[in-house]
């Protein structure tokens, strides 16, 4: 493992002492996960990542830790830290569809409020005002612009709603 870049720890001398078997199943049941058990630790996913020296955890030893059914691997950072761009996936001679099984993990970790802060800053101003970032006001003097108007954010609410966010953002 290499040293921490995000906010999450390293797991380096920690012991993991809860192998979940119920868990490796329930991972094989989210989109992507269907050939999980298929993976026999090549590491060639690793060696094309392009965050790999940013993590503290590297993408086949996600693959490990999800085999060994551990839950642990909801908070290592490479599930945030990852670009999405899909070359693990595309190299795997498994053809495990790596990434999408990382869609599913963020979404299983931010259910459990694990999550960098700032995704969790960006969700609630998106649900308070409709934007992910509030507008720097001074740049758009300088730029001689208008004030940024208020945005009716009740078709926001609706979405976050209905994908279940709404639920997430009050703690339900
Ligand atoms: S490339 Fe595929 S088989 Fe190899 S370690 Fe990664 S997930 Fe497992
Ligand atoms: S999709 Fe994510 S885990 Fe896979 S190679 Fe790209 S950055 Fe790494």
């Amino acid at each position: 493992m290499t040293e921490s870049w995000g906010q999450f720890k390293t797991f380096d001398g920690a012991k993991f002492e809860t192998l979940d078997p119920e868990f490796t199943k329930k991972i094989t049941k989210i989109l992507g996960g269907q050939l999980l058990t298929s993976c026999f630790q090549c590491s060639k996913c690793s060696a094309g990542c392009p965050v790999s020296d940013k993590v503290n955890i590297q993408i086949h030893e996600v693959m490990r830790m999800l085999l060994f059914g551990l839950e642990e691997v909801l908070q290592t950072d490479m599930i945030w830290l990852c670009t999405t761009c899909y070359t693990c996936q595309e190299r795997c001679p498994q053809t495990i569809e790596i990434t999408d099984i990382l869609f599913g993990l963020k979404n299983m970790a931010y259910k459990k409020g694990i999550a960098p802060l700032g995704y969790i800053a960006a969700a609630q101003s998106l649900y308070d005002t409709g934007r992910l970032y509030p507008p720097t006001e001074w740049e758009r003097e300088d730029l001689g612009l208008d004030d940024v108007p208020e945005l009716n954010v009740e078709d926001t609410k609706k979405m976050f709603k209905k994908t279940g966010l709404l639920k997430l953002q009050e703690g339900k």
